[in-house]
């Protein structure tokens, strides 16, 4: 007799594996499947996110940052360390030491809210039924009453750079790399692009970004944008805007890259190639022919509002669905798709989804943009505080950056926060809960904020909305 679950979810990233418990929260049976294979040959839950994503990344993001300030910033605290040595080995032992912790704690956190795991490939048939395939054992297939897709998304490969897992290589190589290559080169100046560039810069790579848009960071607020690029090119970050990748070809010491700017075709050569330019959603053998689930031309699987395909009782969450590929938003979309199975009202705020890159200084933002705001005709007032006049900032020797709140003119709401600064990936809470709540200017400046932290920036920035910053002259 075959299996039968009230949910199967199909992916045990951030997106999936938090919609089968909260399913399972519900009282619901749930099992949840995956493949997820690490390079050191064993299956793990936690998906990109975990594996090879946002705590991989922020892992060595943090110890390379620390080996930085070890070098340059100590001396300025009065803290002599003679020579700092990097283990670039250890380094890594700790990064994934992380990853197996957190992964294995998704066993746990199975085990206790009556979640069955199970390690194999899934796909979506007709009728609400799932075929699993284990990685050892018969294929099953599974009856379903509800189904969560969560299959997630991948790294996309250029046809002219193609990965060779050696030279030219994608966002998880980059964070296994065993030592510290001389010259770096990234294609892609987004989140990743940037984020990867930093950890290898701070180990004492010389890293250039190749980017074929003009605009810097184009998804943030300018004066965000713009903070951030000079502190990052004084960093050492050669950021190459309106650069076209024509070519990589990779050879025995390294890659050449051809490229064309603004000066004309141009070559330059790099020991590794990080190609970061987007990912794709993850369907390839996810779903039968007769399963009756779309997709967009983009690949994305088509679901309303709600996460739901056009098939009853089918959900689709995370990467693999339209919006942006955030851990956080798929997991939001995940414990939406299971309170709604539940028969619960649910929703995902989707004009309220905080972005951060996790560089230095850090940026952090939610809400509209400056040009947003202008471009929708509203009537707005704006308020900044750099981190310069924060007494905690001048402390942490960190005071590149500010806090910008922009609100509306009318009724003073606030429409968006902007950071670039320290800590500004935990700021943007207050930001955020702001703007979920629709709270004006006047409810900030008249919120609190203990003394001497960074959050007082927050503070500051929106006193500075109506001219009335206290710390710093208002313009
Ligand atoms: C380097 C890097 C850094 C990042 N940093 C951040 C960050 O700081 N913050 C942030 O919010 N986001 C970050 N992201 C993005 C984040 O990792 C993704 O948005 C998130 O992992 C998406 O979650 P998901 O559950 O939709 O998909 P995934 O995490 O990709 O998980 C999908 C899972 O589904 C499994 N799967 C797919 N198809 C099948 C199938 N047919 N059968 C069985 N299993 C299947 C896969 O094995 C995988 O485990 C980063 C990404 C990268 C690459």
């Amino acid at each position: 007799m075959s299996r039968s679950f009230d949910v199967v979810v199909i992916g045990a990233g951030p997106a999936g594996y938090v919609g089968a418990i909260r399913a399972a929260q519900h009282g619901l049976s749930v099992a949840c499947i995956d493949e997820w294979q690490n390079r050191d040959g064993k299956y793990a839950f936690g998906g990109t996110c975990l594996n090879a994503g946002c705590i991989p990344s922020k892992a060595l993001l943090e110890s390379s940052e620390l080996y930085h300030k070890a070098q340059h910033d100590f001396k300025k605290h009065g803290i002599k360390t003679g020579g700092v040595e990097m283990d670039i080995a250890a380094m890594q032992k700790r990064r994934a030491g992380i990853v197996r912790q957190l992964t294995g704690g998704i066993g746990g956190l199975f085990k206790a809210n009556k979640v069955e795991g199970l390690i194999g490939h899934g796909k979506l048939l007709a009728g609400k039924k799932v075929e699993f395939t284990p990685v050892d054992g018969e294929v099953e297939i599974i009856e379903a009453k509800n189904v969560i897709l969560a299959s997630g998304s991948a790294p996309v490969e250029l046809g002219i750079a193609p990965f060779d897992g050696e030279h030219i290589i994608d966002s998880w190589d980059a964070l296994e790399l065993g030592a510290v290559p001389a010259r770096l080169g990234v294609v892609g100046a987004g989140v990743i692009g940037l984020e990867l560039g930093s950890v290898w810069a701070r180990l004492g790579s010389e890293v250039t970004i190749l980017e074929a848009l003009d605009d810097f960071l184009f998804m943030a607020d300018r004066d965000v944008a713009k903070v951030a690029g000079q502190e990052f090119r004084k960093q050492g970050l050669d950021i190459k805007l309106g650069t076209k990748v024509i070519k990589a070809k990779a050879g025995k010491s390294g890659v050449t890259v051809d490229y064309e700017d603004a000066d004309g075709k141009q070559s330059v050569e790099f020991d590794k190639l990080i190609v970061a330019v987007g990912r794709r959603p993850v369907t390839d053998g996810l779903l039968a022919d007769d399963a009756g689930v779309q997709l967009d031309e983009r690949g994305f699987i088509v679901v309303d509002d709600e996460c739901r395909t056009q098939v009853s009782g089918v959900y689709a969450v995370g990467d693999c669905v339209r919006g942006p590929m955030l851990a956080h938003k798929g997991s939001e979309e995940g414990v939406m798709a299971a309170d709604l199975i539940a028969g619960e009202i649910a929703e995902v705020n989707y004009d309220v989804i905080p972005s951060v890159l996790y560089t230095n200084p850090e940026i952090a933002w939610a809400g509209q943009t400056e040009e947003q705001v202008k471009a929708s005709g509203r009537p707005y007032k704006t308020g900044s505080f750099p981190f310069m006049a924060s007494g905690r900032a001048k402390a942490m020797e960190q005071t590149a950056g500010m806090v910008k709140i922009i609100s509306s003119q009318d009724d003073d709401e606030v429409l968006g926060v902007h950071i670039v600064g320290p800590m500004a990936g935990e700021l943007i809470a207050e930001a955020v809960l702001a703007l979920e709540f629709a709270a004006s200017t006047e409810d900030l400046q008249r919120t609190i904020h203990a003394h001497p932290s960074l959050a007082e920036a927050m503070h500051e920035a929106s006193l500075a909305v109506d001219r009335k910053a206290l710390n710093f002259p208002n313009k």
